[in-house]
């Protein structure tokens, strides 16, 4: 197989990774890297403390080049889940920055100190990578948003294809430069956003921690892309009707790009309102990477994930798992399932989860419910376990309901979920962070709003207030630890 980063041996010179104001070129990359990986030769999988840093990238570099699958661990994870991810993926060392303290749970393990440090000499000597596609590159642990999280296996093929796909959808090419916010513990952030440039020859701009200055920063200083969660695409809403740099620096982007959950629409429309820009949304989950998006001269709608990327086939299942719902049926609910080099091998160490994602023709079955209008868009309702309401005989989708509600100036935060009702089997509840917390809407006044905006069954029956919404580091919003009722 090809080296997964042709640019470390081909463009020396160029910038690669800058992360505040430390930066490197492919040159220096390649340098720090290469060493690391010798180091790291005849291990199965390694762990990285994988912070905000340039350390965390060189040593998932160091990893790909070595041949060994990177297991990153999210620096603010619990004891408990800490625990889980060594004894489950039984890395033969732990990678992290000189001086980082490391919690017990990760104690036990052999540490190997990552070194940015470059001294000048000559190109660093690269070493030969695995040949076979299905060697794993990476053991990547899902959110845990609906259960523990389960360590995938994503083999190299799985890296390279999902960041060809992209590079074909997105035109990426080396003379892009991505503003990056997200952590790198997950594959939006990690895979995505720093595999992804330097696969590309281009760079990556991290800023550590995201706020819309350093955006309107790096935009403004030729930055040409933005990968970010739809929490931060309301950050972004929120401020620009009053940071007129924030609106002329995200007029300039190339591409704006959303993922990792749904992009609420009302952000979206303001978003364009204020930019003149559309933001390009994609569809992915680690068990298989990235599955849809649209094209960066396509035409993004508001409230879709776009198509299927090229090489990913996607279909929509019947609730047998097997039977495709009526195809160009815009109102015809189903399971997402995809087939394609993107998917995953495996669960480690659970074969029986790993049996139950797949569907026969080797499908996997994503858990998430889409419809799909006649020219391809999917759009996702929500998720099978979580977001799908049954309720009088209907299936309502969470999503459009939450769409609705923040369309209403008094609501800042959404969720709605199921709960049991004797009379309708489930009925629809709503979580409403008040805009105003001493002026909140009335629970009639907005079951109103959404019955006028949709249809009366998807009306909210009760309506919860709440400071703020439980959410995941990505900013997903944990609906099991919202109480049923
Ligand atoms: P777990 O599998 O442990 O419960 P998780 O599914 O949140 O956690 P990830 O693999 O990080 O873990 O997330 C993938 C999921 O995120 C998808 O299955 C989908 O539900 C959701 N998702 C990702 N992108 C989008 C999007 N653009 N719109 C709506 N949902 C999205
Ligand atoms: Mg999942």
């Amino acid at each position: 197989m090809p080296r997964l980063l042709p640019a470390l041996a081909d463009t020396p010179d160029r910038p690669a990774l800058r992360f505040g104001d430390r930066a490197l070129t492919y040159g220096e990359l390649a340098s720090a890297a290469a060493p690391l990986a010798s180091r790291l030769d005849g291990s199965a999988r390694v762990a990285v403390w994988a912070t905000p840093t340039l350390e965390t990238a060189v040593g998932v570099v160091a990893a790909l080049l070595a041949g060994v699958a990177a297991v990153p661990v999210n620096p603010k994870s619990g004891d408990s889940e800490l625990g889980h991810i060594v004894a489950d993926s039984a890395p033969d060392a732990v990678l992290a920055a000189p001086g980082t303290e490391l919690p017990p749970a990760l104690a036990a393990l052999a540490r190997i100190d990552i070194d940015v440090r470059v001294d000048p000499g000559p190109p660093a000597v690269l070493p030969v990578e695995p040949d076979d596609p299905d060697t794993p590159a990476f053991v990547v642990y899902t959110s845990g948003t609906t259960g523990p999280p389960k360590g995938a296996v994503l083999p190299r093929r799985a890296v390279s294809s999902t960041l060809d796909a992209l590079r074909d959808a997105w035109q990426w090419t080396d003379r892009d430069t991505l503003v990056h916010g997200l952590p790198l513990f997950h594959v939006h952030g990690l895979i995505l956003g720093i595999i992804g440039p330097l696969r590309r020859g281009g760079s990556v701009r991290h800023l550590g921690r995201f706020d819309t200055d350093g955006v309107t920063r790096e935009l403004a200083s030729g930055a040409t892309m933005l990968f970010g969660v739809p929490t931060m695409y309301h950050r972004i809403a929120e401020a620009l009707p009053t940071d007129p740099a924030l609106a002329k620096a995200l007029s300039s982007a190339r591409l704006l790009v959303s993922g990792s959950a749904a992009l609420p629409v009302h952000d979206h429309e303001r978003i364009t309102a204020a930019t003149g820009q559309r933001v390009v949304e994609r569809y992915g989950m680690t068990e298989t990477l990235m599955n849809t998006s649209v094209r960066a001269d396509g035409d993004p709608r508001p409230g879709t994930v776009g198509v299927p990327l090229p090489g990913v086939e996607l279909r929509l299942a019947e609730d047998d798992g097997t039977t495709e719902v009526p195809s160009g049926d815009p109102e015809a609910v189903g399971e997402i399932q995809v087939r394609g080099p993107n998917l995953f091998l495996e669960y480690l160490n659970r074969p029986d989860a790993t049996a139950g994602a797949f569907a026969p023709g080797g499908w996997f079955r994503t858990g998430d419910m889409a419809v799909r209008d006649p020219d391809g868009y999917v759009r996702i309702i929500g998720r099978k376990a979580t977001d799908l309401i049954k309720s009088g005989g209907y299936k309502i989708g969470a999503g459009e309901i939450e769409n609705a509600l923040l369309e209403h100036p008094g609501v800042k935060e959404a969720a709605v979920k199921g709960a049991p009702d004797t009379d309708l089997g489930e009925r629809v509840v709503a979580w409403i962070v008040p805009a105003d917390a001493q002026n909140p809407p009335g629970a009639e006044e907005l079951a109103d709003h959404v019955a006028g905006r949709l249809s009366p069954h998807k009306r909210p029956r009760t309506v919860h207030y709440l400071d703020a919404l439980p959410r995941n580091d990505m900013g997903k919003i944990l609906k099991r630890s919202l109480p049923d009722g």
